[in-house]
């Protein structure tokens, strides 16, 4: 039987759950045991897949094609084990279940309750990967601030699974803010006293409290909150601000958070967890031997979480470069034929990140020419392939009126198109192309040496494709589809073999990049954005000392 970990979040919200969460999932990984997380998000949303990257940041896809929140790709970064749709539970999904059961007579004769039908719903999914005998612990990351009204199921949930399952089956840990009053130096804990007070009111008592804080706290501070919280001292555990998420699992293990829990569920302390690769990693970020700079252009890069696995895979192939990556954001809405060469001047490499609909649509596709004219490393992914497709068609075939029917419907040369499957989808929740497909990858090509294989798996999230119908004139013209779905012949992968790098792919190599294991898209990408650097620097002293001479 497994055990139980919860954690909760008062005060404020983006306190950093998730990371704290897959930080004590790490250390009890690398302890030895089989853990895995969930989240259960308070809102209404079945899941987050309709939700705008403004609202909700980046969907985050599992595997099994699970539409989720981007906390579970901080798991499967942390953890190196893939999450599935079991791991990301919103209330929309709860009382989805509830009322199918209601329709189909399952409760005939009663009326159906918030407690105890919606509860018992959110227990028998808390306690789903507990039982299928592949997990010695879950973590279960409780979205959303306590004290919010729809929080209140799941803490009811909580309280009465602390009730019936044996006291060292199950903890909770509470994650609050510690706030820095600067004008009075001092850090106040009245706030987290609130927190606790008002889970307490609703039946639940933290067994471990970590306190967010932005200034070192002292043992003093610690054991007063430990006396007006009703915890033991060693119980409260400070998690001050890092440079880096990646830092925190040490940080973490320094204030021993893996082993107040383990002691309060009963498993015996006996060796310290092994983090020699993660130390490893973490060295290898914190001191890069050289540096490059990464255009990422999007239409949501003002917003940090639209683009978070990419910018994760972006520190984890840097890492495996020792190289510092340097992420310039760039607006696809302001770049014209005009300024795309003063805006790239200072680039090393160019990544036009995934999207829907037609703004900014022009941009990207005026970068991605300047990247492929001057031999500027270029990586497409998924809206970034297919508009480079569109570019190589307009610019490079000559098909000018070109482009994909998201876009431009009436397009004569539609050269990306939607599945045939997606025609008579009406209905917008969890139907695109979802989760992980395998791709063959030609021999000899690119794509094949990058990772060092002819079969791949990659997850997706796609409605549009490279139209078949036209493959031969881009191979006439030099564009090789360097990877084909072998069930269905999609083309996964497309490259230009005369450029250093040139590559896009239909999937996203960024939801697979974890610490141990970074996408090897991105680390040859990387790679060749070091090389394009380096070579840059070589010209630029040449001719340095030509003038020199002169
Ligand atoms: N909008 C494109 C499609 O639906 C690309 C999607 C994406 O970039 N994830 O096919």
């Amino acid at each position: 039987m497994a055990k139980y970990i919860f954690v909760t979040g008062g005060v404020t919200s983006s306190l950093g759950k998730g990371i704290i969460a897959a930080s004590l999932a790490k250390l009890l990984q690398a302890r030895g045991f089989r853990v895995t997380i969930q989240k259960f998000d308070p809102y209404i949303n079945v899941d987050p897949g309709t939700l705008n990257p403004y609202e909700h940041g980046e969907c985050f896809v599992t595997e099994d094609g699970a539409e989720t929140d981007l906390d579970l790709g901080h798991y499967e970064r942390f953890l190196n084990t893939p999450t599935s749709q079991a791991n990301n539970v919103t209330t929309g999904r709860i009382y989805q279940t509830v009322i199918n059961k209601e329709r189909e007579g399952a409760y005939l004769g009663k009326t159906v309750q918030v407690v105890p039908h919606i509860t018992d719903e959110i227990k028998r999914r808390i306690l789903l990967l507990g039982k299928d005998g592949k997990h010695d612990i879950v973590i279960t990351e409780l979205g959303g601030t306590v004290g919010d009204i729809e929080s209140l199921p799941y803490i009811e949930a909580v309280r009465q699974l602390q009730w019936e399952l044996d006291e060292q089956d199950c903890l909770v840990v509470h994650l609050t803010l510690i706030p820095y009053l600067r004008a009075a130096k001092e850090l106040k804990t009245k706030p987290t006293q609130h927190s606790v007070k008002m889970m307490s009111e609703n039946g639940v008592h933290p067994d471990v409290i970590v306190c967010r804080t932005e200034e070192p706290m002292y043992n003093d501070l610690k054991k007063k909150i430990a006396l007006f919280c009703n915890v033991t001292p060693d119980a409260v555990i400070e998690a001050t601000d890092m440079s880096t998420i990646y830092e925190v699992p040490l940080e973490m293990l320094r204030e021993k958070l893996d082993v107040i829990c383990m002691k309060k569920l009963g498993i015996p302390v006996e060796k310290e967890p092994d983090m020699t690769k993660w130390r490893t990693f973490l060295d290898k970020l914190k001191y890069p031997k050289s540096k490059v700079t990464i255009g990422l252009i999007g239409k949501y890069v003002e917003l940090q979480d639209a683009y978070k696995s990419i910018l994760e895979s972006f520190i984890h192939a840097g890492a495996m470069n020792e190289c510092k990556v340097v992420v310039q954001n760039i607006h696809s809405e302001f770049l014209t034929h005009d300024n795309v060469a003063e805006k790239l001047r200072n680039l090393d490499g160019l990544l036009v990140a995934p999207g829907f609909g037609h703004r900014g649509i022009e941009g990207k596709i005026v970068a991605i020419q300047y990247a492929r004219e001057n031999n500027l490393p270029f990586f497409g992914i998924c809206l970034g392939m297919q508009m480079a497709v569109v570019e190589f068609a307009r610019n490079v075939i000559g098909w000018t009126d070109a482009h994909s029917t998201e876009m431009n419907p009436e397009t004569p040369h539609a050269v990306i198109g939607l599945m045939e499957e997606q025609k008579k989808i009406t209905v917008k929740g969890g139907t695109m192309r979802l989760g992980a497909y395998s791709c063959d990858l030609i021999p000899g090509s690119k794509a094949a040496a990058i990772y060092d294989s002819t079969q791949i798996s990659e997850r997706h999230r796609h409605r549009y494709e490279f139209n078949g119908q036209y493959l031969a004139d881009f191979e006439k013209a030099g564009m090789v589809p360097s990877g084909r779905n072998p069930e269905s012949g999609l083309v996964e992968m497309v490259e230009l073999p005369d450029h250093p790098f040139f590559v896009g792919c239909q999937f996203h190599p960024e939801l697979k990049s974890t610490v141990e294991a970074p996408a090897p898209l991105f680390v040859h990408f990387i790679a060749s954005a070091k090389q394009y650097a380096e070579d840059k620097t070589n010209k630029a002293k040449i001719a340095e000392e030509k003038i020199a001479h002169q």
